[in-house]
């Protein structure tokens, strides 16, 4: 269907420990749609609940109450559909396998022959502009490279849905910038829809075409913000609308932590 939604999430709860005494009320009342093809990011203060929501689109946990779909499925039905890919602050690779080894190890879960998963692991290193890089460790690469191998290795599967949880918090800034480019450049190159997890005001208004910003204890919507800068490059970073976009942000990120 074409008009079927990449995500849609209706008044989720999610409270951790229910009726103990550590009981957390993590998330309150989500609703959230979300277009096949978007990139949208989450932000707010530590702690206001991105893991938890991201985790719920994911099905790696189930909300306490509400629903949560993923085209038009339950996520717990497109997560045995293999319809999305993780990423992570920490690449997350296996040390003791090759870069190639690491990025077909989906593949190999999937039953996948030994020459279709190289053909494609080599597909997925040029994507991520590491061509030459399979035959090494992961330990013989930078942490923006093995980042990149770990992006490969969630797109090897060609997912519908892209869930990235801080994925270059862990990166110095230049690094980061530069892979914020070409995760613009593969989201553009695979029509994937992203939700991005991230706590940096600029890498939101720099990668999304919607900035959700959380509001903490328990986590709520606090605002979405639209963003329409364009085709990103370099450049935008230096664009005033850039910075009114982040200015605008900013200004609600404040408002959350006053509690408004
Ligand atoms: P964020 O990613 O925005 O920093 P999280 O989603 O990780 O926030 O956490 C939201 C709240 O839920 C926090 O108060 C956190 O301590 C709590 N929480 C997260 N995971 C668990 C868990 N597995 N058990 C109990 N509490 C949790
Ligand atoms: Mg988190």
């Amino acid at each position: 269907m074409s008009d079927e939604l990449a995500v849609s999430i209706n008044g989720a709860d999610k409270v951790f420990n229910q009726g103990e005494a550590d009981e957390v009320a993590a998330l309150s009342g989500i609703d959230l749609d979300i277009q096949p093809g978007e990139f949208v990011s989450l932000i707010g203060p530590s702690g206001c609940g991105k893991s938890t929501l991201l985790r719920l689109i994911g099905d790696l946990l189930e909300p306490t109450a509400g629903e949560v779909t993923v085209f038009g499925r339950s996520a717990h039905e497109a997560r045995m559909d293999q319809d999305y890919g993780m990423v992570f602050q920490h690449a997350g690779l296996f040390d003791w396998r090759k870069v190639s080894a690491n990025i077909e190890l989906p593949l190999e879960l999937r039953g996948w022959s030994k020459a279709d998963r190289s053909t494609r692991s080599q597909e997925m290193l040029d994507l991520v502009k590491l061509p030459d890089f399979g035959g090494h460790y992961p330990r013989q690469l930078s942490g923006g490279m093995q980042q990149r191998v770990s992006i490969a290795r969630a797109l090897s599967f060609e997912p519908k849905l892209l869930l990235m949880d801080e994925p270059f918090g862990a990166l110095d800034e230049m690094t980061r910038e530069h892979m914020q480019i070409e995760l613009l450049r593969i989201w553009e190159e695979t029509g994937t829809t992203v939700v991005f997890v991230t706590h940096s005001i600029p890498e939101s208004a720099f990668l999304s075409n919607r900035v959700v910003v959380l509001s903490p204890r328990p986590g709520r919507v606090h605002s979405i913000i639209d963003v329409d800068l364009g085709k990103r490059t370099e450049e935008t970073r230096e664009d005033p609308a850039f910075f009114a976009t982040a200015t605008e942000i900013r200004e609600a990120l404040r408002s959350v932590e006053v509690g408004q």
